[in-house]
């Protein structure tokens, strides 16, 4: 019998395995991979989440795996171009799922959480009230617990399971595709926005950048037959970054996916609680997924171990969550901002503190409410260039 049973050993279930462990609690973190295992996802890591790698004592065995540092980037939307630093001097990672998620899992082996790989949950136990209170594996073996939580991602057995009611949720919107290049010159993280394509480049791992670029998912079909020649043109769209790619080697096979939904579940219920793209998938385009799993992972281990509902959980799971969903979706669509949106973009490239303020919105550091406060974008509209 353990304290706490996790399912998923990736972002939100290694790390919500990890604190737990930490305070003392008999926690069975499973997961049907074996570590290292990749995993489709390209993986920047706000600095909100590389804070909270830092806090756990992490973050130095990211940095000796040789994940680089990224401390400024340029955002570039419709030829409008905001680049800078985070606000505090926060430090964005690209770190390859290979490196981040074995550092996690064995974080949590070291807290000294019992880890299970390879193992495929199919099912869920319910004590005599209808209570979750275990799970079944494929080869029919039973392990029980009083709270059993769900990390294991977007298509979640353990929501299935227990019907967790949806939400919030819009149809998927972009056909992503990437791969990883050498040679390539990227003095800072770039972002592109141009109608109907939304680019990144990042440095990760192994001297490598990452390439990503997306389109309207209507365009799979056209995508699909030539993707490295669509994900080529959408970046020659993108400045002279075509060229610095164009002069680089790619190093690995692309990756597509259309699988991309935008969902917000309910995240607790008698005896379970989800957390990650199990409780919040949203589209890649702004990069929060992995930040989002590491804030679940801190707020359901302080939530179990401190024996609290699962409301005041999801309250502030829904607070600094649904905001940023809402954007995120609004800038899946792919369109460039016109009108005022357009003249607010501007106004807020013309100083330092404001581009450091946009940043931080996707950084995870400033609340998208506190951009968006008609005060502050009052200020950002009348304010003079410079500085
Ligand atoms: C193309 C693409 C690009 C992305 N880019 C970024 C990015 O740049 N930055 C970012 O922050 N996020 C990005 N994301 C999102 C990010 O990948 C996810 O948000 C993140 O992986 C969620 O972590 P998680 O721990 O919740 O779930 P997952 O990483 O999905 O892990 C779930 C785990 O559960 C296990 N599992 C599932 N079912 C079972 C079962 N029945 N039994 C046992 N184990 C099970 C799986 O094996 C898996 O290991 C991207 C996603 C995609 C698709």
């Amino acid at each position: 019998m353990y304290d706490v049973i996790v399912v998923g050993a990736r972002p939100a279930g290694a790390a919500t395995a990890v604190l737990l462990a930490r305070r003392g609690l008999k926690v069975l973190l499973v997961d049907r991979a074996r570590f290292p295992s990749d995993t489709l996802s390209t993986h920047q890591v706000q600095p909100a989440g590389i804070d909270r790698l830092r806090r756990w004592g992490l973050l130095d065995g990211l940095l000796a795996a040789g994940t680089p540092v990224t401390e400024r980037v340029r955002f570039d939307v419709g030829g409008t171009v905001l680049a800078g630093g985070f606000p505090q001097g926060g430090t964005l990672c690209s770190p390859r799922r290979t490196v981040l998620d074995t550092l996690l899992v064995d974080a949590a082996r070291q807290a000294g959480a019992e880890v299970v790989e390879g193992f495929h949950v199919a099912g869920l136990t319910r004590d005599g009230t209808g209570r979750v209170d275990g799970i079944r594996g494929r080869d029919g073996g039973e392990h029980h617990a009083p709270v059993v939580v769900g990390a294991d991602g977007k298509h979640s057995l353990v929501a299935k399971e227990v019907a967790a009611p949806v939400l919030r949720a819009a149809p998927a919107r972009t056909v992503a595709s990437y791969a990883y290049w050498e040679g390539v010159e990227l003095p800072q993280g770039e972002l592109y926005h141009r109608p109907g394509r939304a680019v990144a480049a990042f440095p990760t791992n192994d001297g490598l950048t990452m390439v990503y670029a997306a389109a309207p998912v209507e365009e799979f079909g056209a995508w699909r037959t030539d993707v490295e020649g669509h994900l080529l043109a959408a970046v020659d769209g993108c400045g002279d970054l075509g060229a610095r790619v164009r002069a680089g080697r790619r190093a690995e096979r692309l990756r597509t996916t259309i699988d991309l939904p935008n969902v917000v579940r309910r995240a607790y219920g008698p005896g379970w609680f989800l957390a990650g793209d199990a409780a919040t998938v949203m589209d890649p385009v702004t990069a929060q997924g992995i930040s989002n799993a590491l804030a679940d992972a801190e707020l359901l281990a302080d939530t179990i171990a401190e024996g609290r509902g699962g409301e005041a959980y999801q309250r502030a799971r829904d607070e600094a969550r649904l905001p940023l969903f809402e954007l995120t979706i609004g800038l899946a669509r792919l369109r460039p901002p016109r009108g005022l949106a357009r003249l607010f973009l501007r106004a807020a490239a013309r100083r330092r503190a404001s581009t450091e303020q946009f940043l931080g919105v996707f950084a995870g550091t400033v609340p998208v409410r506190t951009f968006r406060r008609p005060g502050n974008v009052a200020r950002i509209l009348l304010q003079p260039p410079g500085g």
